[in-house]
């Protein structure tokens, strides 16, 4: 995930802040040249970063500040502040428009994730806001561009229309009018890219926002390609006019820059954020958890509602129940880790978490391959093995090694966690329950 470098560097400026106890006006300037290099070392653009110093360092240096009890405190509030600024300041939402359908225009260069954040942005405001959304194939230079789109509409359940390579105005104008006779209350559609901006593109754009007067028309830019991005999306701020930015590969992306620094040079805000290369790998912008995210200070909000949504209240309250009561089957094991894998990456959600650095993160990555390994050993057993792990006996055991491709050894090793986990969950309940007595 972005910004590594950036809060290991930030979470050192203050440390050496922390130790000085009094702060004089010189410890804040030494201080604010250490996040000034790390903002230029993670790629923000280098006004953007300058503008963010003088306003910290003015505020900073206050008296009032300099004397407080905590002063090391106010900085860190005021540097919070400042990075929320310029992240967006408020969480922007997308525009609905009172008159069904809500036309969203998805544009962008070629390869920045269009076609598949067209599909994740419907798939995620279906399920957050109940609506029923329609894909529109508008890109009909690309060959492979309406199969691909149709591919990742039908893994999510979501209609695609499609008039194959005809005029992309008309196709606009036709799905919006299918929308409209079907009930459809969301349209996006998915707009022709280039490999680099050019007067063609533009006018084709042009065309399609005069025709069908969209919604909104958002920019997906490629987080990846820090400043690049920022000026793509000026110039396509320029030319068209957007409404906001859908920050794609945001995982890819070690530094961050690009988001750091969008708002401020196109006045435009970051709305969505593209996370991964799965279909659930998108999240709303919020630039306050981002923001508590650069600073080490997790973003435990955005952790939950991940979890909320892969699980089931009532479904986790009866495993709670299985487990106290030493009942939990490998089923139940297994479908915890499928949800778990729902909320995203090991490494991503640990990254959330306040306090967890970059190195943590190493381990968890290897973490994830171990889950692979339970996973494919589960999946190798037949359902009475994994309702009563008990009757796995040697040769049962041969046989699930040889179906998932791992070793004796490592069925053993999960049998044998299993079993401890169980031991361990019967022993807490009951010393839970004698305290209670
Ligand atoms: P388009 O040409 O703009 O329509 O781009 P595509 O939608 O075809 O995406 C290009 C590539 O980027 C595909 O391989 C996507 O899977 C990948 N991609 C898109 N969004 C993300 C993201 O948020 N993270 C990662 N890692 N990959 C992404």
């Amino acid at each position: 995930m972005a910004f590594e470098g950036l809060t290991e560097k930030i979470s050192s400026a203050f440390k050496h802040l922390r130790s000085k106890g009094r702060l004089t006006e010189s410890d804040i300037k030494d201080a604010m040249k250490e996040i000034r290099m790390a903002l230029l070392e993670a790629d923000v653009n280098f006004k953007v970063a300058k503008d963010f110093i003088k306003t910290v360092t003015e505020k900073a240096t206050d008296a009032e500040i300099l004397e407080s009890l905590s002063p090391t405190q106010q900085v860190i509030k005021i540097v919070n502040e400042e990075l929320v600024s310029l992240l967006g300041g408020q969480t922007t939402r997308l525009t609905i428009s009172p008159n069904p359908p809500t036309i969203v225009m998805m544009a962008g260069l070629q390869g920045a994730g269009k076609t598949t954040n067209c599909a994740k942005l419907a798939a995620l405001l279906r399920k957050q806001q109940q609506r029923r959304p329609l894909l529109v194939a508008c890109d009909v230079y690309r060959p492979a561009a309406i199969e691909q789109l149709k591919v990742v509409g039908k893994q999510l359940n979501i209609p695609v229309f499609d008039e194959g390579q005809g005029d992309p105005v008309e196709i606009a104008k036709h799905g919006i009018d299918f929308a409209r006779k079907n009930g459809y209350d969301l349209v996006f559609l998915d707009t022709a890219g280039r490999l680099h901006i050019d007067e063609k593109l533009m006018d084709e754009l042009k065309n399609i926002k005069a025709t069908v007067k969209p919604t909104e028309i958002i920019l997906v830019v490629d987080a990846m390609t820090g400043q690049d991005a920022v000026t793509v999306a000026q110039t396509f701020d320029e030319a068209l006019g957007i409404d906001g930015v859908l920050m794609s590969k945001m995982d890819g992306d070690a530094r961050g820059g690009a988001a750091l620094s969008v708002k401020a040079v196109t006045g435009k805000p970051i709305k969505f954020i593209g996370t991964g290369e799965k279909l659930g790998d998108i999240e709303p912008f919020h630039p306050d958890r981002m923001a508590s995210r650069i600073l080490g200070m997790g973003d435990v909000l955005t952790l939950i509602e991940k979890a909320q949504e892969s699980f089931d209240q009532k479904q986790a309250a009866e495993t709670a129940k299985k487990m106290m009561a030493g009942k939990l089957t490998l089923t139940d094991f297994y479908d915890q880790l499928q949800k778990m894998k729902n909320m995203g990456s090991m490494e991503e959600m640990l990254g959330m978490l306040p306090g967890v650095d970059a190195k943590a993160l190493a381990g968890a990555k290897i973490d994830e391959k171990q889950m692979a390994h339970t996973e494919a050993i589960i999946q190798s057993m037949t359902p009475k093995e994994r309702d009563n792990p008990s009757i796995i006996n040697y040769s049962r055991k041969k046989r699930i090694a040889n179906g998932c491709g791992l070793s004796v050894e490592q069925v053993n090793k999960l049998l044998k966690q299993f079993e401890a986990m169980q031991k361990m969950t019967k022993q807490l309940t009951s010393m839970a329950r004698s305290k209670g007595k």
